[in-house]
């Protein structure tokens, strides 16, 4: 593993946690979006990153204090008030920091819901399974995941759902976290 995914490593194990129960977001929940995944989904906006990609589009969603913390129970009552979704998407902020809170929304609103479940990360799919526990846990519980920093450099409007060359769109088996394709 080179250098830079070591460090990538280590920042995605060193994120502060949240109070179990709880997620920190940055923004209200989303409904009928159409442009963070496949079909009429739901999105959840976590707050906290520490990639601090050149170019971000949302720095203000890099402090891990700033945002609120709402419980998760909130959080899945306020979902269920959304009718007619494929599915729930998780952006950032960076998703994979509170893995464990974003773990029990998945499971939850597949199971009561029957939705899909897809998320952002600007780590790489490797780096999440290095860093295994809790991210590597909320990537086997998802059916899609884009994946990677965003690079200035190589950023390209064009592209499904991404905004840089460099990322992938993945779409997963959920339970083992085995990649099945990749766009
Ligand atoms: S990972 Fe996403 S939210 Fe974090 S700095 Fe990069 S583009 Fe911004």
């Amino acid at each position: 593993m080179k250098d830079w995914d070591e460090i990538a490593v280590a920042k995605l194990k060193s994120a502060p946690e949240v109070p179990e129960g709880m997620i920190r977001l940055s923004g209200p929940l989303e409904h009928d979006n159409i442009v963070n995944g496949d079909g009429l989904r739901a999105v959840l906006w976590t707050q906290g990153c520490p990639n601090h990609c050149k170019g971000c589009q949302n720095p203000e969603t890099w402090d891990f204090e700033a945002g609120f913390l709402v419980s998760i129970d909130e959080v899945l009552e306020r979902l269920s008030k959304f009718h007619g979704q494929r599915g729930i998407t998780f952006c950032g902020g960076e998703p994979f920091v509170q893995a464990r809170a974003c773990r029990e929304i998945a499971d939850r609103v597949r199971k009561d819901f029957g939705w899909d479940v897809w998320s952002f990360s600007g780590f790489t799919y490797e780096q999440i399974k290095k860093a295994g526990g809790e991210p590597w846990e909320l990537l086997k519980s998802l059916d899609a995941l884009i994946d990677g920093p965003f690079i200035l450099s190589q950023k390209d409007l064009s592209l499904k759902y991404r905004g840089s060359k460099n990322q992938r769109l993945l779409h997963l088996e959920r339970g083992s976290g085995k990649i099945i394709s990749i766009e």
